[in-house]
Parts: C-alpha cells; structure tokens; sequence
C-alpha cells in the first residue's frame, strides 16, 4: 500500500490554481526528489502534504498508518532559526511537540533525542547553544528534530542550502543512510545532480505539467534531458557508452 497516495490533486491559492491534475503514489522506502523552476509549485505541494493548507480539489490519502501529523518536517533556514537561542538538546527535544501531552517530555522523548542526536552525529554538541553552530552542524540538529517528529516520512526542504561542498556531502550521506534504514524521504531541492544521483524517483514540476518516474527514467525523458547536462549513470547506460566510445 502507498504511504502517499495523491489523486487527481490541484493545488493553489485564492482561486489561483499552480498545481492541477497531480496523480502519484509515494511507497515506504522511497527516495523522492521535487526539483523544477522557482514559482513551479514545490512549497506549495510541500504544504498541502504537511496539511499547512488545503487542497482545492481531488485527494491527498496517507496509507500504511501514517498519521499526516507524524510527518518529519525540516524547512528552509531562516534567519529566526540560525539564531535561535536554545541549546542543541533543547532544539531537538521540540520535535517531539507533536507527542508532549504535558509540561514535561517524557522519559521515551528524551531516549528519543538521544538516538537521533547520536544518528546525526551530533550527541557531542548536545550542550552547546544552537546559534554558535557552524551551517553544517545546524542542519543536523535541525534533521535530528525531524527525526523526533516520524519514524516514518521525513519531509525536507533545500536541506543543503548554504552549506559548503563538504558539509552538503555529509548531509547528503546521512540522508540516505536514514533511507536506507527505512525512513521514507520527500525532498525539493535545486541540485538535480545529486538529486539523479541520491533518489528512486525524481518529481519534476512544471507549469502546467510535470513527470513523475524513477531517477532512470528521468534521465531518459525529454524535461530530464533538457535540464541534465550528465550521462545516466546506471549500470546499464554506462555500459552503453563504454561500448559506443569503443567503437
Ligand atoms: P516553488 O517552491 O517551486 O518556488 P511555490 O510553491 O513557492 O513555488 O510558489 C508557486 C506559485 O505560487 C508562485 O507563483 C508563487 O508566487 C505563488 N504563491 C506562493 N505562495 C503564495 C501565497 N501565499 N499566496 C498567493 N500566491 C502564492
């Protein structure tokens, strides 16, 4: 069963419609990538996933008990955020908000942060104040609070925006590494280098159309070709193009 099931959608403000007639199925496991021009509807899809805004027509189903609420949600930096005047632990423990029925997190959500700060590597840092991070070390802190939100669908936006070549690696690394130890991953982002290279399935969007298929495909279709400036590179393309310069 898909944990995402999107039917028919359209989405868009005030009688606006930027998004129309989207169909698509996201299953547990995958590794999608959202690229496509500034203004072509990524934040908008993002915010109708999270439920931070209606639908205009068709359907947004959630399958395989994911409940919308239980979604993992890292933003975009903001200003508000770099600077924001907490300790690391205190900046993770507040992704568990969405669990916190009392005063108090409960013993659970604190074994919780934990974990998640030691996947993220960033246990060590728990004491210190956020805004004295470096970019880098931000987005971990700001992953790990994703984390404490799901254990199921991390939702990520332009999570390696500003961050130096090494720092963006790194992330990039840790987000497959959660993937591959089974955390479904949605993710806009402008590098489609590494989006072709990281993700199952590549979301294009467009105005007034979009494609949707796995990273192979896209490099073979004609919106992946326009905007690719590199070869495929599964196994079977490589092939291809070994065997074409031989000859
Ligand atoms: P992207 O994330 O791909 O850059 P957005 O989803 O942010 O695109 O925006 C898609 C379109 O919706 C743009 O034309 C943008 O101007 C418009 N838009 C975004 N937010 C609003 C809003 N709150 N009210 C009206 N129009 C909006």
């Amino acid at each position: 069963m898909a944990l995402i099931k999107i039917l028919n959608a359209s989405m868009g403000y005030e009688g606006k419609t930027i998004l129309s007639d989207l169909s698509l199925s996201i299953n547990a496991g995958d590794y999608v990538c959202i690229v496509g021009e500034n203004g072509s509807g990524k934040t908008t899809l993002m915010k109708c996933l999270l439920g931070l805004m209606s639908i205009q027509g068709g359907e947004i189903s959630f399958g395989d008990g994911l409940m919308q609420n239980e979604i993992g949600y890292l933003p975009q930096q903001t200003i508000l955020q770099k600077d924001f005047p907490a300790s690391v632990s205190e900046v993770v423990l507040s992704g568990c908000l969405n669990k916190k029925h009392t005063l108090f997190y409960s013993k659970e959500q604190k074994a919780d942060a934990a974990k998640n700060m030691e996947l993220t590597g960033i246990l060590p840092l728990r004491k210190k104040c956020f805004r004295e991070l470096s970019g880098g070390q931000k987005q971990r802190v700001l992953l790990a609070r994703a984390l404490c939100a799901t254990h199921k669908l991390l939702i990520l936006d332009e999570p390696v925006t500003g961050l130096d070549p090494k720092a963006s690696a790194d992330m990039y690394s840790l987000i497959k590494q959660l993937n591959k130890s089974g955390i479904t991953i949605i993710m806009v982002s402008h590098d489609i280098t590494a989006a072709v290279n990281n993700a199952s399935k590549i979301l294009h969007l467009s105005r007034n159309s979009y494609f949707y298929g796995t990273a192979h495909q896209y490099l073979h279709s004609d919106v992946g070709r326009k905007f690719m400036i590199t070869d495929c590179p599964c196994d079977d393309c490589r092939h291809n193009h070994r065997g074409g310069a031989q000859q």
